[in-house]
């Protein structure tokens, strides 16, 4: 789909991606918005569930997610978390779940990731009508600086749910997705670091000393690993196509200083799939978890390695999804108190999208 020097440049990724998933939108999903399964995933609990047993999984969603817009043809849109909502409604999954609705996200909840001088400038840029923010290939729309800023606080409920004790485990189905974004730059169809302002919140409000998060996006998390690569408290674990957009991910970028050794990349070629992902979950994850010792586990959950995705040419399948999950859990389990929380990235294949997602929640339940 795209030669070698293509893939480092940002708006050939977004002009490809959008030519990619054109004919996607023939589907019936690819409309905006519908009714039914949305109102079934309104919140039916209270966060406080401290005096019962905890909810084995729960599902943060929030219908304003939907009324961040892009332009038709764009593959990061509002049809994704309707798919998946379908999906888990209709293979049985959705009223298994406790579900919630994200909570608010204050400024200082953005500033412990994000710089202040780039939230002005998108509540600017946003309120001038820009459809495109200046610092990368990020499409804004009217509301779109309030639906990122609950997406964040989507990720911080489920935070919440875990250390809380509502729930063991958390999914947060929203968007725009959130590994691209590093402190001062929206990109690659992300505005805020969802999972990283998770990661900040968990120690700054929960008293979490050490976070684990883990990418299995086929794209590397670029924003994350620029947050975290200096801070040795959070470690950040990515599988990753390479070549491949952002660029960025390489396995001798180990982080830096302090950091130095809580950054692990494990680039693979386009074509691969289980055994090398998985294979470096199981031996190179776990082997650097027993010395890390997590007290919360973060999954940047991206489905666009799955096969078939128009973004993306790794080839795992939904059995290989709900084996990484499973290997999640044990982790969480070993290390964390069970504590494991995912918040959805990237994934452009409806289909591919909702059948993954639903394989990933059936084994968080
Ligand atoms: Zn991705």
């Amino acid at each position: 789909m795209l030669d070698g020097t293509m893939l480092l440049d940002r708006r050939a990724f977004i002009g490809t991606v959008v030519a990619a998933a054109a004919p996607l939108l023939l589907g019936p999903l690819g409309g905006c918005r519908r009714e039914g399964a949305l109102d079934t995933a309104l919140p039916e609990s209270d966060m406080d569930r401290s005096d019962g047993e905890p909810a084995a999984c729960a599902l943060i969603y929030d219908p304003l997610f939907l009324e961040h817009l892009t332009p038709p043809g764009h593959p990061e849109r509002a049809a994704r978390l309707t798919a998946i909502l379908d999906r888990l409604e209709a293979d049985g999954l959705l009223h298994r779940l406790l579900r919630l609705r994200a909570r608010s996200c204050e400024d200082e909840d953005l500033l412990r990731c994000h710089l202040p001088g780039y939230l002005e400038q998108l509540e600017r840029e946003v309120a001038r009508g820009r459809r495109r923010l200046s610092t990368g290939d990020v499409s804004l729309s009217e509301r779109t600086s309030e639906v990122a800023r609950r997406a964040a606080g989507g990720a911080m409920a489920a935070v919440d749910a875990v250390c809380r004790g509502s729930a063991r485990r958390a999914f947060a189905a929203l968007r725009p997705p959130g590994h691209h974004a590093t402190p001062q730059t929206g990109m690659g169809f992300c505005i805020f670091n969802n999972a990283a302002i998770a990661a900040r919140y968990a120690q700054a409000v929960h008293d979490v000393e050490r976070v684990l998060i883990a990418d299995w996006d086929v794209h590397h998390g670029n924003g994350t690993q620029d947050i975290f690569e200096a801070d040795p408290t959070v470690f950040y674990f990515s599988t990753h196509q390479s070549p491949w957009y952002p660029g960025t991910g390489a396995a001798h970028e180990v982080g830096v200083g302090p950091g130095e050794g809580t950054v692990l990349n494990r680039p693979f070629p386009a074509g691969s799939g289980r055994e090398q992902v998985l294979g470096a979950f199981e031996d190179d994850l776990v082997a650097a978890m027993q010395r890390f010792e997590p007290q919360l586990v973060i999954l940047s959950a991206g489905f666009d390695s799955r096969r078939g995705d128009p973004l993306g040419h790794f080839t795992l399948d939904d059995e290989d999804f709900a084996d990484l999950t499973a290997l999640m859990r044990n982790l969480a389990d070993e290390h964390a108190g069970g504590r494991l929380i995912s918040v959805l990235e990237g994934g452009y294949d409806l289909e591919g999208l909702a059948s993954a997602t639903a394989a990933h929640v059936g084994a968080l339940l």
